[in-house]
Formats: structure tokens, C-alpha cells, sequence
């Protein structure tokens, strides 16, 4: 329960006991009132009833005394002893008397006593006034007397000064009904003062005075004696309650109506009240036990309340429990809380523990060092100190690498330790995030941005080396061009510049060769083109091309294969050429003058008949390669050391190209070097064994390498271009048509006979119409050849991308500038051949 309805509670219960309280003190005071009304009423029958009685005593004692009187003077006693038996009778008196002045006194039959009345003697005899006393005679039950003071007179030779009828005390009383109360009640006559003329009571006490006895005794509720005396003295009559003795009585007072005697009606409440006091007590019991009925079931719905409460709040926390283990269940982070205190014990183990460190929970439980036990150097004396210092509210950070204990794995783990307090109770909460994949993640960042960083440089690096790469044939080209202007009458002279100048071209153009050749790798696009080739012939043109440079450098150069026993294989033998040229080239570009070169080729293995492992080794007395070094020999744009430092000119792409040749033919590579000593490359090839090719068609065992009876349509927008072009095509004998961009070219086919032209030179960036545009408009236009006419791409852009665009592009090859003339001679004369076949037979056209 909250403060809130705490003080609404207490409000009600207060409201309510106050209603309660006000409620019972009504019903007292119309009680009290009730109660008064009526006992006035009853006493004053009571007074009445006694004023009656007191008079008609007086008056029958008045009309008697002449009748005795008369009687005793004629001496007829036993007339009056008859007639008094006679009256005892009727009237029901129990005794007669006749008084004396001394308060003697004889009865009717002559027997002598003594009447005690006190003080009423003296009003009798002394002050000739009827009297109603109360008196007693030894031995004998109190008894009420009725006195009237009479002429002085004789009976029975006894001297009587007053005659006086008396009852027994209980007959007066039932004559006057006070029994009315269970005998409880108690009547006084008494005097203004307070004295007691008569009394009709059950008291033990006989006060001489009864306000007397009442203001040293009783506790009045409200009006006290003087007040009443005051009222009395008014002739007032009224009520009064008061407490005596532990009991409360009512007080009923009256004058009585004939002297000036007061009558007092006492009554203990408990009497008067018995049957409302029931009523009362039975009301307030009924709105008592209401009122607990309503308290049990306030407290009752409260408690069902709270329960309900709680049993909300526990299945709240019950599913909070649930989730937070389920979460903590599937996180890689642990949770461990420990009391602060002297034992560090612990109070929480996030369920996750057995499954992350493999300890089992209970054993945690029992000793928290077990927890650490496996972290090499971990000093519980130290860590203790850390945490007495450790202020309130801080955390401390470590890592650790941990050993799961049932996997074996080891992970890291960040461990922050929060030194709080949780109801006032020191806690210290430890937290066990897993790093490990962080870790990873941030050291593969880490990697990959050296990598970055790397490639970058590599990148930089190689278009630094490319310029200068480029600048040095490019100079000689310009060089000896301009040499060759100014000698152009010295014939030795003009052969000599030419070779350096296609020497130099040709440089360059294996530096393109090389870079177009490594984005064909990037890309996925390079694909090998296998064909029969013999293995000695392979060598030996590797040989005619090595041994020029190796004479230059006065190198040894030497090539071993006299355990092959296999000599034709299917493959790529361009690139396998190319493999090996690279491998030679940079062994002859990084030995020293007069150093040794050596290619060693061995059959390794023979998988099946059909495949030979073939073995290429080329080994070298050159630099070497450093440790470092050799790990990073075959990654793209790589260098030892650049062309500025080594002096010696490469891109950085030859090993990186070579590699990736090798496993695209499903063989491997590897680098074994020692600074200074050498190094060795070696090559290991499955390659499919072959049959040796039949003689050639031509006569001479040759193809025709004539374009003679072709009409080659050439679009070319650089004057230049078409110059070198038309002369070497014309020099194989073929007509050429030409166009300056791709809308002429495409007129002139539209506007040119089928068959007329066999075959579509078209280069790419030209004015007017591209290239691409120009070659979809001749494949849509309605030309009966539009559809098989060979189109061959001749351009400068001869990245993968761009050779893709072509293909796109309804062009059926692609030739890169600077021309190879052998290579567009084949090309022109293949793609004729199928263009010839297509337009005689309708069914092979696309
Ligand atoms: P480059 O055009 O620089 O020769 P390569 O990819 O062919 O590029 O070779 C990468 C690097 O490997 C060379 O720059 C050189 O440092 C080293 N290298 C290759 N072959 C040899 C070798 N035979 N002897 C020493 N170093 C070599």
C-alpha cells in the first residue's frame, strides 16, 4: 500500500470510529433522556403512591383515636383490641402503637417496646407533626411507622402521647413498588438538607444524610447536589446521574407535596438501561462487527490486491528472468555479480558460463578464483589491492585472452568490473564482453587497410615507373626518328635506327601488353586458347628470343630438357611462352653481366597416359630476392625495388600475370631465392598430351598469308591511322574501301552489292558515329549480309571492359592498336572464310 491510500485509510477508519463514537453518545444522551422521562414518571407514582399512602394512614389513626379514646374511657380495652385486629385486617398494617413522650411504646394487646425513630420522634412529640419513619425494634425486621401526635391519654395504664400504624419494611415496599427494578431501586425520603426521614432501599449503607453521602461518594455526571437543592429549593423536580462505587445510578428527586420531605428515586443505570443498553451494545455490536466485516474485507481486497500484485510483479519478474537469460544465452557477453565484502562471494552467474568457459556454475559458486585460474600471472593478492582502491561508482577495465575448458577455444575477452551499489548493498558486477571477433575485424581492417595503403603505394608507384617506363622507348622512338631524318641517305645507318625504333616500339607495346593482360585478370576475362604444340619448337622460340639479351648482358644462358620423353601437348603455348619469357626476362634483367641463366624442363609425373606433370625451372645467379620480399613477389604491381633505385625498368606486373597464367592452367608456382646468390622459379603443369599436327594444306607447307580478291571496308577517323592501314593491307594485296567515321561506313555497306564487301574494319572513337553505333545500325539495316559480315573492332581501348563493349556491340572480334599485322592478316582471313561459308549456305546464317 502506498502513502496515498495509507492516509485514505486512516481518514476512513477515523471518519468511521468518529461516526461510531458520535453515534453511541447520541444514543446515551436520548438513553439518559429516555431513561429520565422515564423514571420521573415512575417515581412520581412512586410519590404519589407514598403521599397517598402516608395520608390515608395519618387519616385512618386520626379517625380512629376518638373511637379509642372513647373505647379506653369506657374501659372496654378489649373493644379496641378488636377493633385494631379488625382494622390490622383490613388495612394490612402489621402492628399498632401507642406512643409515649419518651419513645416507649405498648401494642394494642399491652406488650411494651421501644421505637427508635431518631430524630422524627422529636418532630412527633416535641413538634406535634405527623410522622412517617422508619424504626426498628430489637430482634425484629425494620419496619415502617406512621405516627399522629394525640391529647396525652391511657391505655392499659401506659401514658401515650401518639398513635402509629406500622408496616413491615418489604410490604411498604411492595405497596410502593420499587420492585419495580429487580429490588435494585432504592427510595429516600429526606429532608432539604439531605436527611433520611424514610428510606425504601436495598443499600448496605443507611446514610443519616443522603447528599451528604452522595457528595463524599458519588461522581455526578453533570448537575451536582447543589444544584439539585437549588432546583429542589424551586420546587423543581429532575435527574441526575452519578457513579458510585463503580456503578452508575440514576437520580430521580422530587419534593414529595406535603412538608417540605423531598422524595429521591436512586436506580442503578445498568438496571434502567438494561434492555436499550442490549440494544445499544447489540447496535453497536451489529455496526461493530459490519464495521470488521468491512475491515476484514477491505483488508481481505487489499490483501487480494497486493497478492494479485505480486503475483503480477512476480511473473513480471519471472519473464523478465526468462528473457534476460535467454538473451544472455544467445550473447557471447558474461555476467557475474559479487558481494563486495570481505569474502567475495558470489550471488549471480549469468547461465551463458558453462557454454562460453566451459566452468561449470557451482564450482564458480564455491570459489571465484576459479574464474581465473587459467590466466597466466594472475595474482588474487594484487587484483584485491586494485579493488580496495577502486572508489565507489568506478569501473576497472582489463582483457584477457580465455581457454573454454570443454571446447579448448580461446577467446578475448573485455572485462569491465563496476565497483555499485544496489539497495544499499556493495556489489561488484563483472562484465565479460567477447572481443574476439572485434579483434579479428579490426586487425582485417587493419590488414586490409596496409593492404589499401600497399596497393596504393603499388599503384602510384607503378604509373611513377610506368611514365619513366614509357618516356625511355618513347625517347629512343623520337630519338633515333629524328636520327633517321638526317640519315636518311646512310642506308646502314637508316636499318640500324629501325630496329632500335621497332625495338623500342616493341617494348612498349609488350609494357601495354602486360597492363592489358592484368585487367583481363582482374576482371575474370582472361581464357586460354589451346591448340597443338610442340614442346622443343616452344623451347626453341624461347630460346631465339632470350639469347639476344642474354649476349647483350655476356650472360650464360642455357636451356635443358633431355628427359622428356612426351614432346606435343594441347595448351595455351602462347602462354605458356609467355610464362616462361617472363620468368627468363626478369632472371636476365636482375643477374649481373657474365652471370648464368638456366631453364630446365622435366617430366615430373604421368597422371594418366593422357596428362604429363611437366616441370619448368628457371634458376639464376642474379640479386636474389630478400625473405621479406619473396612473400609479396607475385602480387600485382609489386617491386623490389623501383627503376630509379635498381636502374633496372618493369611494371611489377610480370610475376603477378605469370602466377595467375600458371593457375589458370591448374598449375602452381613458387620462388626460392637468397640475396646476392640467386634465385630459382618453378613452374609445375598437368598438360594433355597431343598428336603431332598433319603437314600443311599449302604446297609448301605454309598458309597463304595473301589478302588478294578481299574488299575490306575500314572505318578510320585518324588520317594517319588510315595511312598505315591501307598500306599494310594493300601491301597482302587486298581492295580497301575506307571511311572517315561510322555513318559512312555504314552507307557505304548499306549502299554496297552482298557480298561486295567481305569484311568491316571499324575502329571505335570516331566523329559523327562511333564505332558501337555504327556497327548495331549495319547488324539492323536491311543489307542481305547485315547479319554475318565480319566486323573486327580496331582500336586503342583494349581493357576487357572495352573488348566486352564491342561483343556487345554485334562486332564479332577485337584487335588492339598499335596493329600486329600478322595477327589481323589471321584474323581477316578467318573471319572471310566464315563469312564465305555463311553467305553460300543460307542455314549457317545467324
Ligand atoms: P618487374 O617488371 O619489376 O620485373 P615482376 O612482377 O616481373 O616485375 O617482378 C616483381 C619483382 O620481383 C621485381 O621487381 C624484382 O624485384 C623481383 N624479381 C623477379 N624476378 C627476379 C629474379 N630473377 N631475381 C631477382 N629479383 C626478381
Amino acid at each position: 500500500m502506498n502513502r496515498k491510500n495509507g492516509i485514505v485509510a486512516a481518514v476512513c477508519i477515523v471518519l468511521i470510529l468518529s461516526a461510531c463514537m458520535f453515534y453511541v453518545q447520541l444514543v446515551q444522551r436520548s438513553i439518559y433522556k429516555e431513561s429520565s422521562v422515564h423514571l420521573q414518571e415512575l417515581y412520581g407514582q412512586v410519590n404519589e403512591t407514598f403521599t397517598s399512602l402516608v395520608e390515608r394512614n395519618w387519616n385512618l389513626l386520626r379517625d380512629w383515636e376518638p373511637y379509642i379514646r372513647d373505647q379506653i374511657a369506657r374501659g372496654n380495652d378489649k373493644n379496641v383490641e378488636n377493633y385494631i385486629d379488625n382494622g390490622r385486617n383490613s388495612w394490612g398494617f402489621t402492628e399498632f402503637y401507642f406512643i409515649n413522650s419518651d419513645g416507649s411504646c405498648m401494642n394494642s394487646q399491652g406488650t411494651y417496646g421501644y421505637l427508635n425513630f431518631g430524630s422524627g420522634f422529636v418532630t412527633l412529640i416535641r413538634d406535634q407533626e405527623n410522622v412517617v419513619l422508619d424504626a426498628t425494634f430489637p430482634s425484629r425486621e425494620p419496619f415502617t411507622v406512621f405516627a399522629v401526635p394525640v391529647e396525652k391519654g391511657e391505655y392499659k395504664g401506659f401514658t401515650y402521647s401518639a398513635i402509629a400504624v406500622g408496616y413491615e419494611k418489604k410490604r411498604m415496599e411492595d405497596i410502593l413498588s420499587i420492585n419495580a427494578f429487580d429490588n435494585t431501586a432504592n427510595c429516600q425520603i429526606v429532608y432539604p438538607d439531605g436527611r433520611v426521614i424514610f428510606a425504601v432501599s436495598s443499600e448496605v449503607d443507611h446514610p443519616y444524610n443522603y447528599f451528604s453521602y452522595l457528595e463524599d461518594n458519588a461522581q455526578f455526571e453533570n448537575t451536582g447536589t447543589a444544584q439539585i437543592k437549588d432546583n429542589l429549593a424551586q420546587g423543581k423536580s429532575g435527574t441526575a446521574r452519578y457513579s458510585l462505587k463503580g456503578m452508575k445510578y440514576y437520580l430521580v428527586y422530587e419534593p414529595v407535596g406535603f412538608q417540605d420531605w423531598i422524595l429521591l428515586g436512586i436506580t442503578p443505570a445498568s438496571v434502567v438501561n438494561y434492555s436499550i443498553n442490549q440494544v445499544q451494545w447489540f447496535t453497536i455490536m451489529i455496526i461493530g462487527f459490519i464495521f470488521i466485516m468491512l475491515i476484514l474485507m477491505a483488508v481481505y481486497y487489499i490483501l487480494q490486491h497486493s497478492r494479485s500484485k505480486i503475483k503480477e510483479k512476480d511473473e513480471e519478474l519471472r519473464y523478465r528472468q526468462q528473457m534476460f537469460n535467454m538473451l544472455v544465452n544467445n550473447t557471447s557477453e558474461i555476467f557475474v555479480m559479487i558481494s563486495a565484502s570481505d569474502d567475495y562471494s558470489v550471488e549471480y552467474i549469468s547461465p551463458n558460463m558453462e557454454k562460453l568457459l566451459g566452468i561449470p556454475e557451482d564450482e564458480l559458486y564455491s570459489d571465484i578464483h576459479r574464474l581465473n585460474q587459467e590466466i597466466p600471472g594472475y595474482d588474487w593478492d594484487e587484483l584485491r589491492k586494485e579493488l580496495d582502491r577502486l572508489p565507489l561508482n568506478e569501473t576497472l577495465h582489463q582483457s584477457h585472452q580465455r581457454l573454454n575448458e570443454k571446447t579448448g577455444e580461446v577467446r578475448w575477452y573485455n572485462e569491465t568490473l563496476y565497483y555499485l551499489t544496489i539497495d544499499g548493498q556493495e556489489k561488484l558486477l563483472l562484465v565479460m564482453t567477447d572481443q574476439t571477433e572485434e579483434r579479428k575485424r579490426r586487425s582485417q581492417l587493419e590488414q586490409a587497410l596496409d593492404l589499401a595503403r600497399s596497393a596504393t603505394q603499388a599503384k602510384s608507384d607503378f604509373l611513377a615507373n610506368m611514365s619513366h617506363d614509357i618516356r625511355t622507348p618513347m625517347n629512343a622512338v623520337i630519338g633515333f626518328a629524328g636520327l633517321l631524318e638526317r640519315n636518311a641517305d646512310n642506308p646502314s645507318k637508316v636499318r640500324d635506327y629501325i630496329t632500335k625504333i621497332t625495338a623500342s616500339g616493341q617494348h612498349m607495346q609488350s609494357l601495354i601488353n602486360d597492363i592489358l593482360d592484368m585487367s583481363r585478370i582482374e576482371n575474370g576475362k582472361m581464357t586460354l586458347n589451346e591448340n597443338v604444340f610442340s614442346l622443343d619448337e616452344l623451347l626453341e622460340e624461347v630460346d631465339a628470343v632470350i639469347q639476344p639479351q642474354v649476349m647483350a648482358r655476356q650472360q650464360i644462358f642455357a636451356i635443358s630438357s633431355d628427359e622428356i620423353t612426351q614432346d606435343v601437348y594441347i595448351g595455351d603455348s602462347a602462354r605458356i611462352r609467355q610464362i616462361l619469357l617472363n620468368l627468363l626476362t626478369n632472371a636476365v634483367k636482375y643477374t649481373p653481366e657474365r652471370g648464368r641463366i638456366r631453364l630446365s624442363v622435366s617430366e615430373t609425373d604421368r597422371l594418366t597416359d593422357d596428362f604429363v606433370g611437366l616441370c619448368f625451372k628457371v634458376s639464376d645467379t642474379g640479386i636474389g630476392i630478400s625473405e621479406e620480399y619473396i612473400d609479396k613477389i607475385f602480387d600485382p604491381f609489386s617491386r623490389e625495388r623501383n627503376s630509379t633505385v635498381s636502374g633496372i625498368q618493369g611494371t611489377g606486373l610480370g610475376m603477378s600475370i605469370t602466377r595467375s597464367l600458371v593457375e589458370l592452367m591448374g598449375g602452381s608456382i613458387s620462388a626460392e631465392s637468397r640475396l646476392g646468390e640467386g634465385s630459382v622459379f618453378t613452374v609445375s603443369l598437368h598438360l594433355r598430351c597431343g598428336q603431332a599436327p598433319d603437314i600443311s594444306q599449302d604446297e609448301n607447307g605454309e598458309s597463304s598469308d595473301s589478302l588478294e580478291g578481299m574488299n575490306i571496308l575500314i572505318a578510320e577517323d585518324t588520317p594517319m591511322n588510315m595511312d598505315i592501314i591501307l598500306d599494310l593491307l594493300e601491301m597482302y594485296g587486298a581492295r580497301c574501301i575506307t571511311a572517315v567515321n561510322g555513318r559512312e561506313a555504314l552507307e557505304k555497306f548499306e549502299a554496297s552489292s552482298p557480298g561486295d564487301i567481305h569484311i568491316v574494319l571499324m575502329d571505335i572513337q570516331m566523329p559523327v558515329m562511333n564505332g558501337y553505333e555504327a556497327s548495331e545500325r549495319i547488324r539492323n539495316c536491311s543489307h542481305p549480309d547485315a547479319h554475318i559480315i565480319p566486323i573486327i573492332a580496331m582500336t586503342a581501348n583494349a581493357f576487357a571492359d572495352d573488348i566486352q563493349k564491342c561483343l556487345d556491340a554485334g562486332m564479332d572480334a577485337h584487335i588492339a592498336k598499335p596493329l600486329n599485322i600478322v595477327k589481323l592478316n589471321k584474323m581477316i582471313h578467318e573471319y572471310v572464310s566464315l563469312f564465305m561459308i555463311r553467305r553460300n549456305d543460307p542455314e549457317l546464317r545467324p
